[in-house]
Order: structure tokens, then sequence, then C-alpha cells
């Protein structure tokens, strides 16, 4: 894939799993956390109930606001799930978790996830697996355990950025998995927040899915998207910025695509997103854009829904290949060249 090509380093494989796998589940993203968690303590060898006590805490938190499986699916009592759900209050209550759910989640996790962190998504041919390995299962039975490899304490080095992406991507698959909320988000993917900030659910209600910066910072390689320095947090001095410019849109005259729209939008540090302004992107800027873009559709619903649906002119179809999202970005450019007359919206409107 493009995305790791670009850049080939464990933070691209960590995000490749992280950012980018199916996920029937969120099983995966407590697994990344405790991950973290443990390597940011400079563990590099424990035992499965070590992982497994800030998994399953991390599990029953956010199960307390949202479904960890798709709606869809039916738990039986048997479940980890089923069991992290009847046991959260009283492992919440203690601080963590309790010797039921710990036994749960020891003896499922590895087979559950622990096996599966690693793999991409199935593409239709042969499942293959991300480029650097995070740990490793030693062991079997009661003597397993869990060896912590130095590439996961790489990524932990920088973990401030990498736990703020995974947070988002978790919050934005179990919204996903929300009966309510989810079948729009399935539909009509995400939106973004008048300010640029947040990622919400459309059509049902406003609901905050996500913070933009968190959940797109990943797409880039957690760098500026301008000047390609690493962003080591996500604080006020990171920014939201429109790469044709939003005010474009309140000049009155504009015929365009909605610009405040996920496939327009990146995170640049402060001087960057000063320096840019209001002008409009080059050609190498558009050409970073659309690398950027198709890196989000290799992440599966709902920020790719959202590329599909809004990447189109009035009446044309869901631009569902990257020859027609290219295709969209080029008549943006067109549409903002002065002198240009025929473009799709304009014949449109
Ligand atoms: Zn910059």
């Amino acid at each position: 894939m493009e995305f790791y090509r670009s850049e080939p380093t464990a933070q691209s494989s960590w995000r490749l799993a992280v950012l980018m796998g199916a996920n029937s589940r969120t099983y995966k993203f407590a697994l990344g956390e405790a991950l973290l968690q443990a390597a940011g303590e400079g563990r590099d060898d424990l035992t499965v109930a070590e992982l497994a006590a800030p998994y399953a805490m991390a599990l029953v938190r956010r199960a307390q606001r949202y479904p960890q499986v798709s709606a869809k699916q039916e738990l039986a009592a048997s479940d980890f799930l089923s069991i992290a759900v009847e046991e959260a209050e009283a492992s919440l209550a203690a601080g963590q978790p309790t010797q039921r759910l710990l036994e749960a989640a020891v003896t499922s996790m590895p087979a559950m996830v622990m096996q599966k962190f690693h793999n991409l998504r199935d593409n239709g041919s042969a499942s293959s697996t991300v480029g650097h390995t995070f740990y490793e299962v030693r062991g079997r039975g009661k003597d397993r355990r869990v060896h912590l490899t130095p590439e996961l304490r790489q990524v932990a080095a920088g973990a401030a950025v990498l736990s703020d992406e995974l947070d988002a991507r978790w919050s934005i698959v179990e919204t996903s998995f929300d009966a309510g909320i989810g079948t729009s988000l399935l539909r009509s993917g995400v939106v973004l927040s008048a300010d640029g900030e947040a990622l919400q659910a459309p059509i049902i209600r406003r609901a905050h899915v996500a913070s933009a910066r968190h959940a797109l910072v990943g797409f880039q390689h957690g760098r500026c998207f301008y000047c390609h320095q690493t962003l080591t947090t996500l604080k006020r001095d990171v920014h939201v910025d429109h790469v044709f410019p939003y005010s474009w849109m309140r000049t009155g005259s504009w015929r365009g695509p909605d610009l405040n729209a996920v496939w327009n939008l990146v995170v640049a540090c402060a001087g960057c997103n000063l320096a840019k302004s209001n002008r409009r992107p080059t050609e190498t800027e558009v050409q970073a854009l659309d690398a950027r873009n198709e890196a989000i559709m290799a992440s599966p619903h709902p920020l790719k829904r959202s590329l599909q649906l809004t990447m189109r002119a009035p009446g044309r179809a869901e631009a569902k290949t990257a020859e027609q999202r290219r295709s969209f970005l080029r008549d943006v450019v067109h549409l903002t060249t002065e002198g240009h007359a025929g473009t799709a919206w304009a014949v449109t409107s």
C-alpha cells in the first residue's frame, strides 16, 4: 500500500493495524491501548494477565457509553463482551477487573485478538500482516508470557499522538455500532462541524463522534500536511486546515462542492496554517491531498463513506474509484482557476 511505501516505519505499521483494519468488534483498540501503556511503562515481558487487566478495563469503560460490537451481532451469555457488561459496574468501582472478568479476558484474549492484531483486512485474495511485529506470545497454557518488541517500544515513545489517534478511531467505530447513530453513519459517513473541529453523525442528530484532528492526523503519518514536521501533540498549536480555502464558500459566487468536508481537511502546524491563509493549493499540495484521501479510503466505514459521498459533482455517481476522486479534485482545481468556465458545477447550477 502506498501509505506504507511512502514511510515504511514501525509507526506506519501500527497505523495500518489500528486505523485501517476491519472491525466487527473493538478488541483491537483495547489491546492497542494496553500495549501502549505497558510499553510506555518500560515493560518488555509480562504475563497475559498483566496485559489483560488494562485491556479489560479499557473495554468496560468504553462499553458504558457505546456498544463494542455491531448491533447486528447477537451476543451469547458466554461471550467475553456479555461478561464485560455484567462485570462492568463492580470492576469500575474497584478500579480493576473483577476476578471473573480478568479470567475471561485471559482465556479469550490470545485467540480473540492477539492473533489478529497484526492482520490487515483480507483484500479478497490472501490476508496479509503489517510489516512489523509489536509483541510475541511465548509459552503455553498458564506459562504464557507476552514479549513486547523494540518496535513497540519505539512506537510507544511517540504515544501521545498515537493514543489520541487510537481513541478517535475507537470512537468512530463504536459510534457506528450504535443502532441509533450507526445506520446514518454507514449510509452517509461523518460530517464536519461548522468550525471543522469535530466529526459528527449526520441526519439523525448532530452527535459528536470524534475530534477531526485526532481522526485525520494518522492518515498523514502524524505530520504537518505542509512542512511534514512530526506533530508531537495535537493540542492548540496544531490546526485543522482547509486545503481549498473555506473562505471561498462565503464569497456568494461559489458554485463548487462543500469545502468543509473531510476530503478537504488536513492537520497542520500553527506556522503553516497561518502562512497558508487563503491561498489556493499548489499542484504538489493537491497531489498530497489525493494521497492522504486514498489512505483514508483504506480505512473502513464511515470515514471512507464520507469521501465516496462528498467527492462528486451534483448528479454524478458516488466516487468509488481512485480515478473518480482524482477527477473530482481536478474539477475543483479548474473551478478555482481564474477564467475557467465550463465545470461540472457551473453546468448544473
Ligand atoms: Zn507545518
